[in-house]
């Protein structure tokens, strides 16, 4: 039984949902990976149960076929089981927002490294920027 079990997960090591998987992490943790400033560089991290490949397929089953990808539902929000799910590229596009989320303040500040303040509308605002208006009031 055991054997059994094993040899399933073990094959599971050669599957488009392992390679899935193991982009996904590559993404969000290996600072010399070419997509790295738009995933981990930008914040966006993977759930802490599914570091381990056993954990992710149990949340997500097998990806269907190569049409489908890994899909984050919230483009701001991390790999985790309520913001995923296996989507095809058209489905993808569907979901897209109208406008790509500004990731800098008019003067420079890079989010990702100086924080942001997200107003009600959902504008955003760099700390620092928001801190030197704060103090110039004062
Ligand atoms: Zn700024």
């Amino acid at each position: 039984m055991l054997g059994n079990q094993y040899g399933k997960t073990h094959g599971m090591y050669k599957s488009i949902t392992y390679s899935s998987w193991r982009s996904m992490i590559h993404r969000c943790t290996n600072v010399k990976g070419r997509q790295y400033p738009d995933y981990g560089g930008r914040g966006i991290t993977v759930h802490e149960d599914w570091r381990k490949f056993e954990n992710f397929l149990a949340d997500m089953g097998e990806r269907p076929s190569r049409d489908y990808s890994l899909d984050r539902i919230d483009n701001d929000g991390n790999y985790e089981p309520s913001n995923c799910r296996w989507a095809t590229r058209s489905e993808q596009q569907k979901n897209k927002r109208p406008a790509r989320l500004r990731e800098k303040c008019k003067r420079g500040h890079v989010f990702a490294e100086t924080g942001v303040y997200v107003n009600k509308n959902g504008g955003r605002q760099c700390k620092v920027c928001a801190k030197a208006r704060a103090r110039a009031r004062a």
